[in-house]
């Protein structure tokens, strides 16, 4: 069945509201009751029908205001459940059945690994009961949860506990009640045998709130690091933006079987187990960086998605977008400031630019979807967090934050749009946003080319910007954007100066207003031969094509303030001679990038980490998108040699530095400590770039002595890809013996197998498919597998053989869990500008898996998408 495409033009308010619902659940895993009463009113004067969503119900009965409705009274089918002739106030006494363990979609409530679990963003909660299932429908929720004592000890659902006892027959009950309005999708329910943590958090106005993690057995030990991250995101969000947590109990669960990382469910946040759990033994230092963010994310959720929620979907990036943002800024403020903003652009290049580059090209708020969940995507966040990261440098700081008290204030207990936040950011700085909010509507990067001429004989620098909005699948017509520009020029000394434009002194640093196609700033008094330091912080989602001549880009390398102008401009100097290299065919590397690179890693005055950034080259996948034409071998083949040229070229300084960064001291998660871990470990991937004996000699004594699994999993992946084959399999069968029993480890097993190098690849993976520990009901395993192969081993994936094995895969997701397998679909959408025969491969196995019966809507609208676009 295809499902329609909806547009965000349509939208209109609902025609009921509720304002209170209780649900009762007798909880089973194969047959739950579910038992509803909701407390409609009407809201549109000339509505009749009261529609309430459904998806694979077993229906019972409906009854309204205490009275059994007759077949006459609604219309029931398989999505609706429609009440006629419904009056101005009434209420609904809904019966229905559902099955949580045939559920492995895991959507709705779903039963796994002996826990029954809830995810209902964006509609899974129509899959639990007959609801008005829309987040502009905001009601007060009570709930009520029995079941076995023995199987489900615990029972846990959003806000207060106010009742719980024994039943008959081994059963128990606990009630609960949640004060704040909320949307269905922040329902959330948990049972099972857990084991918890408990601490507590007093807020700024002397509440104590009372902290639990759950977790499944045996996992307490790994809790601590996220129960530290709580605390110190509550705190952070009160004194950054004056956010007081409002309930007295705060919940966290743990959950091996999860579709997205986490969800930021009223006062019941649930997490993929995979971001959440951490011990030194099985846990890497990204992950420990992670949890802390993830963690901060969730919470910040509370006032920016739960207290304040989306009207529809097509708002998204609202909560998205803005809490994005806040846990950015939080990881800044917690981490390492420029190692972590660096990151975050990382991510972009990497996550959203691919998908701006793709037939999937959408805004940051789309006009139109066929399945929302299509629409969790980099863009609505990552893209989305970058734009309210603008708003702020345009406003400052301080009108920001007027800007945030006055949203929270005005808008507390509502469900609004983007447009809603934008009019608070123009009324608390009295900024004109109008051009701005094209940002919203307009899908893809603009490229911003600069040039700069210095007149010696006026002494002014001329900065000419012109921007190019280049035609999306969807929208071919494009206006110019408003671009903040975040700058400063240095003299040819290296240092600053004044700002000085129209006049004006604008001090060392200032952010320049982009709005035209093209636009020329004349700067004033300028007296020697200036280099311009553009888009620093990344102050704009956009490419930066700087005519800058080699020489002053090292020179920038050398003398830019701004650490993030420093590493993008190393950035933009590696891409340079990727894309000739991959042009020539042939790998040459010029000394002064080698000069560059040896300067990093002596100079005392960079930290450990930012050295480690400042080391590591663009990826692949940023590769290809800069390239016209991609032949994904040849970019692989190219990436290694570059490579391994510099390791030849600075073999010394790089033992020196591996040598200076070996620390016997005990583990910990510093930010020290996790700079130091991160440059001897890229020290140790150059140096056994060659596969020469004694560097591959010293990733083997780091693999078998390491005493944290930073270490050990650098040194594992160091050496499958570089070892050889022989030793590559000692170590993989020696790490999955350690491992195998523990879902952190065995996960990271699967992802250094999915990333070798070796011709039989797939039939490698097809086999680790069958192996008991793997399950392809559990989306970490699918990911990490899968995920991992086509996103960080495009040599092997883009091949014959890896297509086949994708689509394969993806045929037995599409009944057993078409979120996930529409995520990894994307892998093979995007192909204009592949090789022909790869091409002709994809469109084979697209067209493959389009020919199936019952295709999922969400693979169906990526599938078609990139169909039309051949
Ligand atoms: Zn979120």
């Amino acid at each position: 069945m295809a499902k329609e495409v909806i547009y965000r033009k349509d939208y209109k308010a609902p025609d009921f509201l509720v304002d209170n619902v209780s649900l009762e659940f007798d909880l089973h895993e194969s047959k739950t009751l579910v038992k509803s009463r909701i407390e409609f009113k009407k809201s549109n004067a000339d509505a009749t029908d009261c529609v309430l969503y459904a998806d694979d119900l077993i229906f019972i009965s409906v009854s309204m205001n205490g009275e059994l409705l007759s077949i006459d009274d609604y219309i029931l089918s398989e999505n609706e459940l429609v009440v006629k002739n419904a009056p101005d106030e009434f209420f609904l006494e809904v019966e229905n059945e559902i099955n949580p363990k045939a559920n492995t979609s895991l959507s709705g409530l779903y039963y796994s690994s002996g826990n029954l679990t809830t995810q209902c963003e964006a509609q899974g909660f129509r899959r639990i009961t007959y609801y008005p299932d829309r987040p502009d429908v905001m009601a007060k929720f009570e709930v009520t949860l029995r079941g076995n004592k023995e199987n489900y000890p615990i029972l846990l659902s959003n806000g207060n506990l106010i009742d719980s006892g024994n039943l008959e027959d081994g059963r128990h009950f606990a009630k609960y009640e949640d004060p704040f309005k909320k949307p269905s999708y922040l329902f959330a329910l948990v049972a099972g045998k857990l084991d918890h943590i408990e601490d507590s958090f007093t807020t700024m106005s002397g509440k104590k709130v009372a902290l639990k993690i759950f977790c499944n057995p045996g996992n307490v030990n790994k809790c601590y690091h996220a129960m530290a991250s709580l605390k110190k995101a509550m705190k952070w969000d009160e004194e950054t933006y004056g956010r007081e947590y409002d309930l007295d109990i705060f919940n966290v669960v743990f959950v091996d079987d999860f579709n997205a990382g986490a969800m930021e469910n009223k006062s019941l946040n649930i997490f993929n187990s995979s971001c959440a759990l951490a011990d030194p033994i099985t846990a890497v230092d990204a992950e420990y960086q992670f949890i802390e963010t993830i963690i901060g994310h969730e919470y910040f959720h509370n006032w920016t998605g739960d207290r304040i929620t989306c009207r529809s979907w097509f708002e998204l990036t609202l909560k998205e977008g803005l809490t994005v943002f806040r846990h950015e800024s939080f990881g800044e403020s917690v981490q390492d400031r420029d190692v972590n903003r660096i990151g975050d652009v990382v991510k972009l290049r990497n996550i959203q630019l691919p998908e701006d580059l793709s037939p999937m090209a959408h805004s940051i708020r789309p006009d139109s979807f066929v399945e929302i969940e299509n629409f969790y995507t980099g863009t609505v966040y990552e893209k989305g967090a970058e734009v309210i990261r603008m708003m702020k440098t345009i406003i400052g700081d301080e009108n920001f934050r007027k800007a945030t008290d006055l949203y929270f204030e005005k808008f507390d207990g509502q469900a609004v749009a983007c447009d809603d936040f934008v009019s608070c950011m123009a009324e608390a700085s009295g900024f004109d946003f109008t051009h701005f909010k094209l940002w919203y509507s307009q899908a893809g990067t603009p490229i911003v080319t600069s040039t700069g001429e210095w007149d010696k004989i006026n002494r002014t620098y001329k900065i000419t910007l012109t921007q190019e909005n280049k035609p999306t699948n969807n929208q071919k017509e494009k206006l110019p954007l408003f671009i903040p520009v975040k700058m400063g020029i240095l003299n040819h000394e290296g240092q600053e100066i004044d700002l000085i434009l129209n006049g004006k002194n604008l001090g060392k640093e200032t952010v320049l207003h982009f709005t035209e196609e093209k636009t020329e700033f004349v700067f004033e008094e300028v007296h020697s031969q200036p280099v311009y330091s553009l888009f620093r912080d990344f102050s704009a989602p956009i490419i930066h094509k700087n005519k800058l001549e080699d020489e002053d880009k090292y020179f920038l390398v050398k003398h830019d303030t701004n650490p993030f102008c420093r590493w993008d401009i190393l950035q933009q100097l590696s891409m340079d001679i990727l894309l000739k290299s991959i042009h020539d065919e042939m790998v040459e590397v010029p000394e002064n990038f080698i000069e560059a690179f040896r300067i990093i890693l002596s100079d005392e005055n960079i930290s450990n980490s930012m050295k480690a950034t400042l080391l590591t080259l663009p990826s692949e996948k940023e590769i290809e998108s800069n390239c016209e034409f991609i032949d994904h071998q040849i970019i692989h083949k190219v990436r290694q040699e570059f490579i391994s040229l510099i390791s030849i070229k600075l073999h010394e300084e790089m033992m020196d530095v591996f040598g200076e960064t070996y620390s016997k001291k005990e583990y910990d998660v510093s930010a020290e400590e996790i700079g130091r871990r991160s440059l001897h470990n890229i020290c140790l991937s150059y140096l056994c770039a060659n596969g020469e004996k004694g560097s591959i000699h010293l990733a083997e004594h780091q693999y078998f002595h390491a005493d944290n699994m930073t270490d050990q999993y650098s040194a594992l992946n160091i050496l499958v890809s570089k070892a050889g084959e022989r030793t590559a399999e000692i170590v993989l069968d020696n790490f999955y013996d350690l491992y195998k029993d523990d879902i952190s480890g065995f996960n990271k097993w699967l992802s250094a197998q999915a990333r070798r190098d070796i011709d039989n690849i797939t039939d490698k993976l097809r086999e680790i498919m069958q192996y008991e520990k793997f399950s392809i009901t559990n989306p970490n395993n699918v990911r990490r597998l899968m995920g991992s192969f086509a996103m960080f081993n495009a040599n092997r994936f883009h091949t014959e053989e890896g297509y086949k094995f994708l689509t394969d895969v993806l045929i037995s997701l599409n009944t057993i869990n078409p979120n996930i397998a529409s995520g990894l679909v994307d892998h093979m959408c995007s192909f204009s500008k592949f090789k022909e025969e790869n091409k002709e491969i994809i469109l084979r196995e697209l067209k493959r898996l389009r020919s199936i019966d019952k295709l999922a809507p969400n693979l169906q609208e990526k599938i078609d998408n990139a169909l039309k676009a051949v």
